[in-house]
């Protein structure tokens, strides 16, 4: 048994589906999908538009319940809750990066990355220093006080990540986090994530990018509503076809005159 499947699963799914009623027609966006996450990993989930990404992560992050099938998230049956337990969950358990940050334009960095905490409960003094310290793990100590507009792209995304761990949820969840990121931003915010993932954070991206998917530590490709592949990633390496075994990557020669 390798170390992953040795740890209880964070996310245990069983022959999940899920059917959407279009009028006379029913889209099996999802037609059973069996998939288990260890505390601690890193996947990324890929596969092209239309391939069921988007419901598989909107039943991951309770936001959509399955037709059929079994969904454990921490331990707890989720996929019979109705919608306020659905929230309570989310709120407790997972915390959400999406393409288009979703900041409040005309509130400062700290007070966004507040804003999760101010229905729990917390004295405004320990919301403030979680918050502060949650965008100082983002490396964005020295912005705590700028509005997004006055943030390049990396930073406001740096901003939703920090408002996702506030809560500190056991789980991430990253719907095509780089999608509005030029290219260095985009591998800046692969590294954060590498570098939560080496600090314990379980975290699930959905990217198309196969560059970006390259960062995690899991590949999960999803084709017509199943997992076609799943496959690990050695020392932060994926290619689109399976390599052979006994030869990793080997760095490009250029034959010579
Ligand atoms: P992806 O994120 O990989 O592009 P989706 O999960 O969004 O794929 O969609 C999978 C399939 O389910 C597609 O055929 C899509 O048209 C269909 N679908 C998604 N959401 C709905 C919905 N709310 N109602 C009807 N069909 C939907
Ligand atoms: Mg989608």
């Amino acid at each position: 048994m390798d170390e992953a499947a040795a740890r209880p699963a964070l996310v245990d799914i069983t022959s999940v589906t899920k059917t959407y009623r279009m009028g006379d027609f029913d889209v099996h966006a999802l037609r059973g999908v069996t998939l288990r996450i260890a505390e601690g990993e890193f996947a990324a989930i890929m596969g092209a538009s239309g391939s069921g990404k988007s419901t598989l992560m909107n039943i991951l992050g309770c936001l959509d319940r399955p037709s059929t099938g079994e969904y454990f998230l921490d331990g707890a049956e989720v996929s019979r809750l109705e919608a306020d337990a659905l929230a309570e969950m989310r709120s407790q358990t997972l915390g959400f990066v999406f393409q288009s940050f979703n900041l409040l334009a005309r509130t400062t960095a700290l007070e966004n990355v507040e804003l999760p905490l101010v229905y729990t409960g917390l004295r405004p003094a320990l919301r403030r220093a979680r918050a502060k310290e949650a965008l100082e793990r983002v490396g964005l100590g020295e912005r705590l006080h700028h509005h997004p507009s006055q943030l390049s792209g990396g930073q406001q995304q740096r901003v939703a990540i920090a408002r996702a761990l506030v809560n500190r949820p056991r789980l991430i969840l990253a719907d095509e986090p780089t999608g509005n990121l030029d290219s260095h931003a985009s591998l800046e915010m692969m590294a954060l994530l590498q570098q939560l993932g080496d600090e314990g954070m379980t975290i699930v991206l959905v990217t198309h990018e196969p560059d970006i998917a390259a960062h995690a530590r899991r590949v999960i490709v999803v084709r017509d509503g199943l997992i076609e592949r799943d496959s690990p990633i050695e020392a932060g390496r994926w290619t689109e076809a399976p390599r052979q075994a006994g030869h990793p990557a080997a760095p490009v020669r250029v034959a010579s005159p």
